[in-house]
């Protein structure tokens, strides 16, 4: 009987610490920085760096990652309790060197860069010297990527790319994009497209704009509009076989939206600590607001939406490491994928609600968490995609019925039950 819902106790000193480490040494910076992802900046640098250091030491570096690329191979189920404690932060994930794209993007590198990507990038991402961009989207549709028209042609041994890209997050300071490009374009569209790394100051690479979104404060958009203008670059920039860009995408959207949801976790669970320490501070007419029935529905409907989506998230943590094999586990992926951007709404607008006036003010940070749910709802597919996914692995293998009724219905069940035991209902006398 292996079910069990308890941490290891060695484990759960290294939670403690994290935990400690995080409201007393990275909250304080986040309060200072303005992008934690932006290696190029020379207060973040001061900041965050010896933090790292400090991870490192303590051997929770690059969780994610297993020895091979200098991470201690916990797993996906230690990896969601760490990053339970990392979600509420904004530079959390960089200082224990586990932070989106670039964690995707290290995968990437790692199973299909040659041993001059490898050098080059993956080396210097692993250790968050530099920064990296997935430069997928197009601006004419992101949900639909075999619609993508950004092409790239072999030219002697130099691929040329040409197209428009849209939202490629943190292009403004990565040192490289890996860029999706049709190059088979007779091929059926799932074998038409091929992955490219990109040096990010590779000529006719144009930024046409900074796109900046609701909740996110930086001066600068991080999200950006680009054109690829006959950019060249080397056939060995090519990741994988040509044609092969679909499943090389794979290899790092499945780790990167279960890690999304880990941090989630920790973001709604401190939405649901503030509420609390609110309903049980204020009063009024007399009594706390927590004495409120209908601030108690609040609260309890937020445990239960939290305690649900967690349990959701480790189960499927659990399921990678069970079958190592993300693909195994990709409709539990879109679920916890699908439940996140409600859960995190609900929770932080009712944390709103409880607050007040404070609430939907700027010197609480709810607001930028509920549009963060919207940005959940669609950074690595629009949830309708997933649930569209989810529900179509959980009927492929159901049965259809035959005849006018289904065989479940109430008298068929009851004429089967009774011709099955009519022996013993004769015997008792109790029925016809
Ligand atoms: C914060 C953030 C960061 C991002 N970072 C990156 C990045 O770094 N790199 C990158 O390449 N992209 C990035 N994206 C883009 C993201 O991948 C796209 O927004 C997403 O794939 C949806 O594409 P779209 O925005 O073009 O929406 P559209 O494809 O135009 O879809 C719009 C809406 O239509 C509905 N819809 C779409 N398809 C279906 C369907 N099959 N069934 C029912 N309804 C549907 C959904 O409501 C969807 O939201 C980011 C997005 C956000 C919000």
């Amino acid at each position: 009987m292996a079910w069990d819902f308890e941490t290891d106790p060695e484990f759960q000193q290294e939670l403690d610490w994290v935990e400690e480490f995080v409201r007393t040494e990275v909250e304080p910076v986040d309060q200072v920085i303005e992008h934690a992802w932006n290696t190029r900046d020379p207060l973040r640098n001061k900041l965050i760096k010896p933090l790292q250091q400090k991870v490192r030491e303590r051997r929770l570096w690059a969780c994610h990652l297993g020895p091979e690329l200098g991470g201690p191979g916990y797993g996906q189920l230690k990896l969601a309790l760490l990053n339970e404690k990392l979600g509420r932060t904004h530079s959390g994930p960089v200082v224990f060197g586990c932070q989106a794209p670039d964690s995707g993007n290290a995968e990437i590198l790692a199973h299909y860069g040659s041993d001059y990507l490898k050098k080059t990038y993956l080396e210097p991402l692993l250790e968050n010297e530099i920064a990296s961009c997935f430069s997928m989207t197009e601006p004419h549709g992101g949900s639909d990527p075999t619609g993508f028209r950004t092409t790239a042609v072999l030219d002697g041994d130099t691929w040329v790319i040409n197209g428009e890209k849209w939202f490629s997050s943190h292009a403004l300071f990565a040192e490289f994009l890996i860029v999706m490009a049709v190059t088979e374009p007779e091929a059926p569209r799932h074998r038409s497209m091929s992955m490219f790394v990109v040096p990010a100051d590779a000529p006719g690479v144009e930024r046409v704009r900074d796109v900046s979104v609701w909740g996110h404060e930086e001066r600068v958009g991080t999200h950006q509009y680009l054109r690829y203008n006959d950019v060249r670059v080397p056939a060995e920039n090519l990741l994988g076989e040509r044609g092969e860009g679909f499943a090389v995408a794979q290899t790092r959207l499945g780790g990167g939206r279960i890690h999304h949801a880990m941090r989630t976790v920790g973001l709604v669970g401190q939405a649901f600590e503030l509420m609390k320490r609110r309903a049980v501070s204020r009063t009024t007419k007399g009594e706390r607001l927590a004495d409120k029935q209908l601030v108690q529905e609040m609260i309890a409907d937020s445990w239960i939406q939290l305690e649900q989506f967690r349990l959701l998230v480790l189960r499927t943590a659990w399921k990678i490491d069970k079958y190592n094999d993300y693909r195994t586990v990709r409709p539990d992926i879109a679920a916890v994928k699908a439940a996140m951007p409600q859960v995190l709404l609900d929770v932080a607008s009712r944390a709103i609600q409880i607050h007040g006036s404070l609430g939907i003010s700027k010197e609480l940070p709810f607001g930028k968490w509920v549009m963060e749910s919207f940005h959940m709802g669609l950074a690595d597919g629009a949830t309708e995609v997933h649930k569209v996914n989810l529900a179509k692995a959980l009927l492929r293998r159901t049965q259809p019925d035959d005849g006018l009724f289904p065989p479940y219905i109430l008298p068929t069940l009851s004429e089967q039950a009774h011709q099955r035991y009519a022996d013993v209902i004769a015997e008792s006398g109790t029925h016809e």
